[in-house]
């Protein structure tokens, strides 16, 4: 079993950590560990380390640790953990600051396709307002290097006209472009 010391690593990631409570507007310490959001979450089952356990090891400093996790980037936002939290804690939100915070240092090694999937599915909005299917499936199949990935679904779906090979942009395209600058902006 890995031995940590717990004061060296608050004391190395003190500025990460002030930093994170600043951005989520959430303390991880007022966690006491009743698991509410662990018991609660429907992708525990993807994980690596539950909310819980998450929340614990911002308390114990575990920086690297957290940043490093597929747990960050398998959770879905659905703020059932934050509903269910008696500290009042917005888990979910904490959760999407790790993501975004891991997204700009470039630690997505262990979640590289739902990277992939992240940036494809945001240039597509970003582009055309809306999701285009096709551009999202080549850009993942072209990204992940899974060439083939759904094409049993998505060639029948095409066939049958439910997949339009252009994309259509949204008539108010130019102000969905603005949003993203502002939001490019507010991020640096
Ligand atoms: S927001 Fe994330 S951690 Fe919370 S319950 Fe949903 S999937 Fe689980
Ligand atoms: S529900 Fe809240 S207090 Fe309970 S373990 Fe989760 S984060 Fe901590």
């Amino acid at each position: 079993m890995r031995e940590i010391n717990v004061t060296q690593s608050l004391d190395k990631n003190k500025d990460f950590l002030q930093k994170l409570r600043e951005e989520s507007g959430q303390n991880p310490g007022q966690c006491f560990q009743c698991m509410k959001c662990t018991g609660g979450c429907p992708f525990q089952f993807t994980m690596d380390y539950p909310p819980s356990q998450i929340m614990r090891m911002l308390q114990d400093g575990l920086v690297d640790e957290v940043l490093n996790s597929f747990t960050i980037w398998t959770c879905a936002t659905c703020a059932t953990c934050t509903t269910r939290c008696p500290r009042d804690i917005d888990i979910a939100k904490l959760m999407d600051t790790l993501r975004v915070i891991a997204y700009h240092k470039g630690i997505y090694s262990k979640a590289k396709n739902m990277h992939v999937f992240h940036t494809t599915f945001m240039n597509s909005v970003k582009n055309h307002g809306r999701l285009y299917e096709i551009g999202l499936a080549l850009g993942l199949n072209l990204g992940t290097g899974n060439l083939m990935q759904d094409t049993d679904v998505g060639l029948p779906m095409f066939l049958k006209g439910k997949i339009s090979v252009l994309p259509h942009n949204i008539k108010g395209l130019n102000e969905v472009k603005k949003l993203y600058d502002y939001a490019k902006k507010i991020g640096e």
